[in-house]
This record gives C-alpha cells, structure tokens and sequence, in this order.
C-alpha cells in the first residue's frame, strides 16, 4: 500500500527546483529516487534576493552551516524592509521582524504606547523595536539571549544564482540526479490523465510518478498542459514589469532591504557582500520601459555593473496548485510582486506543505483538496498585505497612487483594518506568514492610528505609564552599544572580507 510513488521529477532548475529537490532528498525516505531536469538554455530568471525569517528553518532542516551558508552565497542580513516615500513623499518606515516593547497577556504593547501617545507623550513606536534600533545604528550579531527582548529576528539578503548553485551542490551530493535538457513535450497518460514522462529534445525520456511544476511563469505542466487555471489579481496590485540590475557594492552594508516608492511603482535596493541588487517594479500602464530604465539607473547608490534586464510578470495565483500527480512550486504557482520578499518564503511552505500531504500511498482527492485549500489561504492573506501598502496611500502625485487609495480591496483587508482603526485591535489568521507586529507596523507607517486602546492599558496611573514606556525603551537599547557593525560581523562571522 505504501511507496506507490517510487520516483519523483522536479520539473526546473531556479531556486523553486533545488529548493524542493533538497527539501524532498532530506526528508522523503531512500527508495524515493528524485531527479531534477532543467535546460541552461532557458535559465532562470535570476532574482530573488531577499528573504523572510523562516528561510532559518530551510536551512536547520537542510543541517546546513550558517557562517558556510552566508560565504558562499555571499549573504548579508536583513532585520527589516525601509519603506520610503509610501504614505507620502518624503516619510519613511521600517518593517521590522522585531516587534515593539513587550506585550502581556490579552494587550499588546502598542496599546499602552496609544493610551501614551493621546495624553501627549509623544514617543515613537520603533524605538522600543531592537531590530528597528540595529538598523539605524547599520549594527548586527547573533544574540544569545537569557529574555526575548533581547532576540534580533533575521532574514538573509542572498545571490539568487549562488544560492541555487549552492543547493543543488547539496542535493546531488545527496542522491538527486540532475538531467540537462530542454523538454519538448509532457506526456499523460489517455485515461487517468496523469503525466507519465517528459520528452526531452533529441528523443531521450525522463519518466515519473509524481511531478513538481517548478519551471517558472511558463507552468510547463500545471497551466500549459493541465490548463491548471489562473486567478489574476492584476485590478488590486496592477505592478506587471521589473528592470533589475546590479551595481557596485556599497561602502557600508545596510542590514535591511529598501523598498523606494516611485510614481507608478517601486524601487528595491538589496544590499549583498559583493554587489548590491536594485530594480524598479512598475505598472506598464502608468510607464513606458525606458522612462522606468532612466528612473532605475538615476537613483542607484553605486556604478551600475550591467544593463537593465526586463522582467513581465502576472499578478495572481494558479487555482488549483495540486492538480492529479502535478504540484506548482514556485513560480509556476503564481505571483505576488517582491514588496514583502515572499515568493522564496512560498516555495518553502509549498514543499513543507506537500511534505505534510505527500501521496506515499496513492493521490486522493481529499488530498488534492487539502492541500490546495491551504495554499489559497496562505496566498490570499499575503496578497492582502501587500495591497494593504497601495491601497493606505495619502500620495497625491500620480494617477496610479490616487486611484489604488479609491479601489476596493478584499473584504478581508477592510475588516483588519476598520478594526484596527477603531481600537487597536489586531489579529491573526491561521496560515498568515505575517504575525500582529507585521500589520502592526505597517498600518501605523501607512497613517492608520488607532482612535481608541484596550482598557487594560488605564490599568495604570500616568505616572506608571511614563515609567513602563521609559524603562521599556531602555531595557530594548540595552545590547545595542557592544553589538558589532552589520559588516564587522559579516568579517567575523563568514572569516570572509566583504570585497
Ligand atoms: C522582479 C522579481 C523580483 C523578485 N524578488 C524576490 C525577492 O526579493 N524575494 C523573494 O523571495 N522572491 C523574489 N522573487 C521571486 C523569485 O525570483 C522566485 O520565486 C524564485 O526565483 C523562483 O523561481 P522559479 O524557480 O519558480 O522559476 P525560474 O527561476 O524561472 O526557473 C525555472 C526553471 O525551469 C526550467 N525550465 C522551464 N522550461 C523548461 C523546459 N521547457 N525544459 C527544461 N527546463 C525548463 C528553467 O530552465 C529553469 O531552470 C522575485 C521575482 C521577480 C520577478
């Protein structure tokens, strides 16, 4: 009854394909053989530089050496997202993996800071932030810490290309068979309609019993010959071009990704050991290829090191990811622009979910089911952040800010928000990557201020309150002075000098 799957095909070669080759190599036992095909002529499309927290657990599960990890592929760390020019042109925010001050039992922090900020003590909320104070001071270390007050959460900022070249290093040394070759044609079977093999050009065969689509925008298998179906979200967040290019390293190494706002789009800035990534995300609607081009190379820190290169993405999701013996990972399961850096993020939920469900004994429909139930949620919610950043905008400058203000956004997202607005209260979906502080963050940086706070927080005289919010800010600053610079810790860390 068990094992009907005896070989599993990972259809692509970016970060999707290895991701998911490691992943499954570790954790699906021996007879499981697995190969991965990808055609070099093709390639991958080479960006992706920018992760969320739970990349760590990729990497504990992978058993992988973090100082040889951040060497070789030439990482640095990321606390935060710097959003500028958002709410307005000219105003900054940071959205940080930390979060403010402590929460207690039934009230967040944020609540005795609002009950603070309506008798007039003005205070900023990310100076009770860790991550927030790291990234101004440019400091960062590993932190082993006896309070959670003290824990620093980190992303990494990572070389697409070295980190898909590092991974597949991993996997074959582990087993995962690697076949170069261009696919020409899917087979599936007459009646099940399974996909059986992969025609390759020059006649050779890859066959199979279960199959990872992780080919990119195209979806080789899921849409172009399942015909999966796509939900397209392109009314809500209407970005469909990027002009990514790389430019020299910065003097000084930020530990935080920059997401620039512009007229009809966005700017990021990634800063790595060797190199820094830029690109302009933009809606082709609002602006013309070489407009978007001059924007990018006019607002680059350092010496661009190549030409733009564009990149035609579709916002949305394939309908249903687990379609017969055919899961979408990656690329090919949809897309949501990089504002929040969480496709990677997606892949590894994706594998971990398939892991969780994985057909060892056949492919059901309650399976099926299960499992595509799953990813439209996790998807749904993080669509409904990042149209949160567009849709909370006061610009006034371009007919593509003031009409994302007046769109109307998921139901969803207006709750959150209304609710938030009117006391302060924040909550948290099952599935949803972003915790309380996230929203948190993010709804304050885009001008939502709660008009009212939870009782709890009058639990205190004025007096207290000050005293709390005083010894609060302090207690956060503490291990910030005897924290080393974000690269002197890169040079200590990875024994690597940044070049
Ligand atoms: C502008 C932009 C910025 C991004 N920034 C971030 C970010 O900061 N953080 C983040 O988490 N994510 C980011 N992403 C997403 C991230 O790049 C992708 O999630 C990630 O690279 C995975 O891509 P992939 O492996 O699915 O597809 P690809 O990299 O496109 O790989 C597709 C693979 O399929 C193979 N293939 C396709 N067709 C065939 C065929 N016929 N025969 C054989 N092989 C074939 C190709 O050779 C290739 O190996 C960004 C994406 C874009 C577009």
């Amino acid at each position: 009854m068990k094992d009907s799957i005896r070989k599993v095909v990972v259809v692509g070669g970016g970060t999707a394909g290895w991701m998911s080759a490691a992943l499954l190599r570790r954790v699906l036992r021996e007879p499981i053989e697995i190969e991965l095909v990808e055609s070099e002529e093709i390639g991958i499309v080479g960006v992706g530089e920018a992760t969320i927290p739970p990349i760590q657990h990729v990497n504990a599960v992978l058993g992988l050496d973090e100082a040889e990890f951040l060497r070789e592929t030439r990482s640095t760390i990321k606390l935060a997202i710097r959003f500028e020019h958002w709410r307005v042109p000219g105003e900054q925010y940071y959205h940080t993996f930390g979060a403010p001050g402590r929460s207690q039992a039934f009230c967040h922090f944020h609540h005795f800071w609002t009950r603070a900020q309506q008798a007039g003590y003005e205070t900023d909320l990310w100076g009770y932030d860790l991550n927030y104070l790291c990234c101004e001071a440019g400091k960062f270390a590993k932190l082993q810490v006896p309070d959670p007050m003290w824990e620093l959460k980190y992303a990494y900022h990572f070389d697409a290309s070295l980190y898909g070249r590092f991974l597949r290093t991993y996997s074959e040394q582990r087993g995962v068979r690697r076949t170069e070759g261009l696919i020409e044609e899917v087979m599936v079977h007459p009646e099940s309609g399974d996909v059986t093999a992969l025609r390759l050009r020059g006649g050779n065969t890859v066959e199979g019993d279960f199959f990872i689509d992780c080919s990119g925008i195209r979806g080789l298998l899921i849409q172009q010959k399942l015909g999966a179906g796509f939900e397209d979200w392109s009314h809500w967040l209407p970005c469909d071009r990027a002009l990514a290019v790389p430019s020299e390293r910065f003097e000084k190494t930020a530990p935080f990704t920059r997401a620039i706002a512009h007229g009809a789009g966005w700017q990021w800035r990634i800063p790595l050991q060797h190199r820094n990534g830029n690109g302009l995300v933009y809606s082709s609607n609002h602006l013309g290829d070489d407009e978007a081009a001059s924007i990018l190379l006019g607002n680059l820190d350092s010496q661009a090191t190549g030409e733009p290169r564009l990149i035609r993405f579709r916002t949305g999701r394939t309908r249903r990811q687990w379609d017969r013996n055919v899961v979408a990972v990656g690329l090919s399961s949809g897309f949501l622009e990089p504002l929040e850096s969480t496709s990677i993020y997606l892949i590894q939920s994706a594998v971990v979910r398939l892991l969780h469900l994985f057909p060892h004994a056949g492919v059901t429909p309650e399976l099926v089911e299960e499992y595509n139930r799953q990813s439209q949620v996790e998807y749904e919610l993080i669509r409904d952040f990042i149209i949160m950043h567009y849709w909370l905008n006061e610009r006034e400058d371009t007919p593509f800010w003031r009409d994302l203000r007046g769109m109307d956004v998921p139901e969803r997202l207006r709750q959150k928000t209304a609710l938030f607005r009117a006391n302060g209260t924040l909550t948290q979906d099952q599935y949803d990557i972003f915790l309380e502080s996230s929203w948190l963050q993010v709804m304050l940086g885009q001008g939502v201020v709660p008009k009212d706070y939870h009782p709890i927080a009058d639990g205190l005289t004025d007096a207290q309150l000050r005293e709390k919010l005083d010894n609060t800010r302090k207690l956060k600053a503490e291990p910030l002075e005897k924290l080393p610079l974000h690269d002197e810790f890169l040079q200590m860390f990875c024994g690597t000098k940044p070049a």
